[in-house]
């Protein structure tokens, strides 16, 4: 009998490392391969970023709570913020769609809209894609591709010990968003008169539903201040799985500081609420599409004065490991615990 491997065992990342080990990179134009938020080809001096990204109905999103308008922008916004994650520039997008025939001509003009929202706030065209059919539910597969300069782009491996650890906004609120929706979706189901209670939710559904890529990181405050990350990573899995990438990649570990990591009162109070500690929130939450980036310290006046960038811990040698220091003053091993999307069929 064959043997047949469960790619649980794997995970996700193991799962690309182990199916992609045999392809080197042929062209020299490919200048950046796998194993970033984006790849890069290199053509004379032109630098073109490209990432891409499905959405999977049911996995990724419940059509129970989310408007299509809203997954149209986001499916835009999850894919340009890879390529803000490479301090590059979005400027193209194609749009590829499986659907079945449950959805309707005005529903995925619906979905139109939302995508039209994205390009026009990131400034970037929709130059194609593919339309097809699919047994059950809807998949969404984005490219978006964007423009970098040599000296700036920012690669996960970049990070240096003694480089100061900075997140940008605030994190945990998309994760709790999805606990208010599914919440609520659980009482809808079970009593369908009753109306949602969405209450004073809106800020944490509204990153759930409406996330949106640090444009203003990349086009305004880092080229005003004159910065470079030495090595970036956008915040799609929760702050500890991307600080493992940043750290594996790098070649380091990283102390934490729990008293750096943003959190809004208001999120932390919904936290609780949940009977749901705010920093696992932060840590293991994932969606918020927010920076986790590396600074050199000689760097570290440009960060203070910019806003909306929290300082938030210290890359270190790989021997002394990737570490939390909470606000107790105690230190333990992080745990990364991003999104599995592997469920059963
Ligand atoms: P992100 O979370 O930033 O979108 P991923 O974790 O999805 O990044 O991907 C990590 C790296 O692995 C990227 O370089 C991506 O292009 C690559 N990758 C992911 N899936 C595949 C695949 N099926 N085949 C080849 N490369 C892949
Ligand atoms: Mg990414």
């Amino acid at each position: 009998m064959s043997k047949r491997t469960d790619v649980n065992e794997l995970g996700e990342f193991g799962l690309i490392e182990h199916l992609t080990k045999d392809f080197g990179l042929k062209n020299p134009s490919s200048f950046k391969g796998i194993g970033d938020d984006a790849a890069i080809i290199r053509n004379g001096d032109k630098l073109t970023v490209i990432s891409t990204d499905i959405l999977a109905e049911g996995i990724h999103f419940d059509l129970m709570y989310t408007p299509l308008k809203h997954l149209g922008y986001k499916s835009v916004v999850v894919n340009v913020s890879d390529i803000y994650a490479m301090n590059a520039i979005p400027k193209q997008v194609t749009v590829s769609l499986a659907f079945s025939n449950r959805f309707s001509v005005e529903a995925l003009e619906e979905f139109y809209q939302g995508v039209k929202a994205a390009c026009d706030f990131h400034n970037v065209d929709l130059v194609g894609g593919d339309t097809t059919s699919s047994l059950k539910g809807i998949f969404i597969s984005i490219t978006a591709i964007g423009e970098g300069e040599k000296e700036k782009l920012t690669y996960r491996n970049g990070a240096k010990e003694g480089d100061i650890l900075c997140v940008t906004g605030d994190l945990g609120a998309a994760f709790l968003g999805l606990q208010v929706l599914e919440r609520e979706k659980q009482i809808y189901l079970s009593s369908p008169g009753v109306q949602p209670d969405l209450g004073s939710n809106e800020y944490i559904i509204g990153r759930q539903l409406k996330p949106e890529a640090r444009k203003d990181m990349i086009t305004d405050f880092f080229p005003k201040a004159n910065l470079i990350p030495t090595s970036m990573i956008d915040i799609s899995d929760g702050l500890a799985s991307e600080l493992f990438h940043l750290c594996k990649s790098s070649g380091l570990g990283a102390i934490l500081e729990e008293s750096g990591v943003p959190i809004r009162p208001d999120v932390e109070e919904q936290a609780i609420n949940f009977k749901l500690d705010p920093i696992t929130c932060a840590l293991s939450g994932g969606e918020d599409y927010e920076l986790l980036f590396t600074v050199t310290p000689s760097d570290l006046d440009k960060v203070k004065y910019l806003p909306d960038i929290y300082i938030c811990g210290e890359m270190v040698k790989a021997e002394e490991g990737i570490k939390l220091h909470t606000k107790g003053g105690n230190i333990h091993p992080l745990k990364a615990q991003g999104w599995v999307h592997f469920g059963n069929d």
